[in-house]
């Protein structure tokens, strides 16, 4: 039996959160299935089928799906189940919806965020903000995992084109919610939870301008995704998909820059994994420097300016 991977998309591509949770569901080396739902699927599925690892496309062409309203995909999922030992999904908003739900409609338990998968039905995946990671083995029938996409790399390469199966959409009862409208942040940068590079700002920034004034010119030079911890976002200084840690996105990026953030245990955790850390803090205790890599204890307003300027 093998695994069933949603696979979400944006503006016609294959999200990058998918093609990395991609990597997991083949680590459990059942063979995958990947669920591509929508109108005007055509190109997806096509990419899809082309995806290293993928054994089969199940192509669900329905004009309902197209704003993916998390009921109506549950459902969709649950009726899959059959067949497939494990269901997996990206630990995205979409993913951290849909799943609860099925696995609630299957009466199984769901692992969250997986950052590691030991064997079919074991894994790890981090508890406590973060602060320890626990090993769990599933003795459910069907395992319903959300993957936390910074955790794995995305596959490279392309493998021979798998074939599609066209599958009907079930037949619902109201699926309790409905698509009124989307507001999409389309941003030129690469995306926060898969860049390489990211520079946040923290409260110290003080406004929403001077957030776009300082961060902005070090993230453009570096080519970085630009992230915020909670206090900007709740000042409003960011918008709120920037937002990382414990209520925001995990990233694991090679380079991650915190400017005027003080390093609270919330904000860690969705980005001490990252592998080079660097601090830029006025305050020389602030909790952020033992963690970090490189420390820089300075005014941003003094030091971010010259260090654009260096690059
Ligand atoms: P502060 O803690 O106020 O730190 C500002 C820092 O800027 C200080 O260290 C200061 O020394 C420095 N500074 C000031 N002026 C300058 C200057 N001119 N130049 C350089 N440095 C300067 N937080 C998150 O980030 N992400 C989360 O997902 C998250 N989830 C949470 C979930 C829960 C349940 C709770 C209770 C809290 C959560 N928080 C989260 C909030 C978290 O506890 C902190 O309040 C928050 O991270 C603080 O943000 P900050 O570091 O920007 O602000």
């Amino acid at each position: 039996m093998a695994t069933l991977l949603l696979l979400e998309h944006e503006g016609g591509a294959i999200a990058a959160a998918s093609a990395r949770a991609l990597t997991a569901a083949v680590a459990l080396g059942a063979g995958v299935d990947v669920l591509v739902a929508g109108s005007d699927t055509a190109a997806l599925v096509a990419a899809a089928s082309r995806l290293p690892g993928v054994g089969r496309v199940l192509d669900v062409q329905e004009a309902a799906l197209e704003h993916a309203p998390a009921e109506a995909l549950a459902m969709l999922i649950v009726s899959l189940a059959p067949g497939h030992e494990a269901l997996v999904a990206a630990a995205t908003a979409l993913g951290k919806t849909v799943m609860p739900m099925v696995a609630a409609l299957l009466d199984v338990m769901q692992v969250s965020e997986v950052t590691r998968v030991l064997a079919a039905d074991t894994f790890e995946h981090p508890i406590y903000a973060g602060n320890a990671i626990e090993t769990v083995q599933s003795t459910d029938t069907v395992r319903v995992l959300t993957v936390r996409p910074a955790a794995f790399s995305a596959p490279s390469g392309e493998g021979p084109p798998a074939p599609v199966e066209v599958v009907a959409l079930p037949r619902q009862r109201g699926a309790g919610s409905e698509f009124i409208s989307a507001e999409v942040t389309r941003s030129a940068r690469p995306d926060l939870s898969a860049a390489r590079v990211v520079v946040s700002g923290g409260r110290a920034l003080r406004s929403a301008e001077n957030f776009a004034k300082y961060i902005e010119p070090l993230a453009d030079k570096l080519g970085a995704a630009i992230g915020a911890s909670r206090a900007a976002v709740d000042a409003g200084y960011a918008p709120n998909d920037l937002q990382v840690g414990q209520t925001g996105k995990a990233v694991a990026p090679e380079l991650y820059i915190a400017v005027g953030i003080s390093g609270a245990i919330q904000h860690l955790a969705g980005m001490k994994d990252a592998k080079v850390i660097v601090a830029i803090n006025s305050d020389p205790e602030a909790p952020i420097f033992s963690i970090a890599d490189y420390g820089l204890v300075g005014d941003l307003y003094e030091v971010l300016p010259e260090l654009t300027a260096l690059l």
